[in-house]
């Protein structure tokens, strides 16, 4: 078994997942690191900042849809580990294209909420069980789980409909494993970010370079990956231990409401 804690951590190649997993690294966790694809530029330069923070870095190629996929991944990580203390659900797709609600097509809604939605809840589940178990076999474990949200999940957006109801949906899978885990000893977070400057944010920034420039991020700049990185790493540090079922905003701002 790894004397070290492990972190699993999806769509880790590039954008937030990547700079969450460089934050989990520097806090000495060894990394599994999934992305829907191996062959990245992104997940080789990954795998070699990750080891010369001095953590392992186990790639596995998932894409988080295929709920029967699953069972095997979560084997081959005990398999090499023995152990995951630590699962940041962070993958998560745009719709391919914007789309008035009136416009929304079953299988744009389709793919969005099996990617955003239907996996993270399967995939929590599995490594769930299997934190349960170990509870009893390593001593000073302390797992947690964490799930990359948005600040969508609140605040509607008609030309991306699926978008936001899957982010709303994966909010309250965060609340009911909090709810269902934190008597268990395993503690569970929302990390709700806002406004990123990542891949899936490029081809619509100019509409939020005037967003932003308008004041309604209220920090008025982008957020970077990093800004997510920090809470999260300060999750996974232990700075929340008495705080499973929060909430965590990094949205400079974005979720003030005023009149
Ligand atoms: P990104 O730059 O597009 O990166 C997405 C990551 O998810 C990539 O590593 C991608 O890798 C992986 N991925 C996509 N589909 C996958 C699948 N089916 N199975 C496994 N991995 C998959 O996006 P990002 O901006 O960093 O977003 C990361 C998370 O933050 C998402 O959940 C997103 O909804 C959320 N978020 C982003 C923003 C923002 O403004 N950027 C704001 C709020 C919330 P491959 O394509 O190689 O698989």
């Amino acid at each position: 078994m790894n004397g070290k804690p492990v972190a699993v951590i999806t769509g880790a190649s590039r954008g937030i997942g990547r700079a969450i997993t460089l934050s989990i690294a520097a806090e000495k966790y060894d990394i599994v690191a999934i992305a829907r694809s191996l062959d990245s530029e992104g997940m080789e330069t990954l795998g070699v900042e990750v080891e010369k923070l001095g953590s392992d870095f186990f790639p596995i190629g998932l894409d988080i849809s295929c709920t029967s996929c699953h069972v095997e991944v979560v084997r081959n990580i005990l398999d090499r580990y023995g152990r995951i203390d630590l699962l940041v659900n962070n993958a998560g797709v745009a719709p391919l294209q914007r789309n008035d609600l009136l416009e929304l097509t079953e299988e744009s809604y389709d793919r969005v909420m099996n990617i955003n939605l239907k996996g993270p809840l399967f995939f929590t589940q599995k490594i769930a069980k299997e934190m349960i178990w170990l509870k009893s076999k390593i001593q000073d474990y302390k797992p947690k789980i964490i799930f990359i949200t948005s600040i969508s999940a609140t605040i509607a957006s008609t030309n991306r409909g699926e978008y936001c109801i899957s982010k709303a949906g994966l909010s309250m899978v965060a609340q009911l494993f909090a709810e269902r885990l934190t008597g268990e000893g395993i503690l569970v977070y929302e990390v709700r970010p806002g406004i990123i400057e990542t891949n899936m944010t490029a081809r619509v920034k100019e509409k939020y370079d005037k967003i932003i420039e308008e004041g309604t991020v209220r920090q008025k700049r982008w957020g970077l990956p990093a800004d997510v990185a920090r809470a999260v790493a300060s999750l996974a540090r232990g700075d929340w231990d008495f705080s499973s079922g929060a909430v965590f905003e990094v949205s400079g701002g974005l979720n003030i409401r005023s009149i």
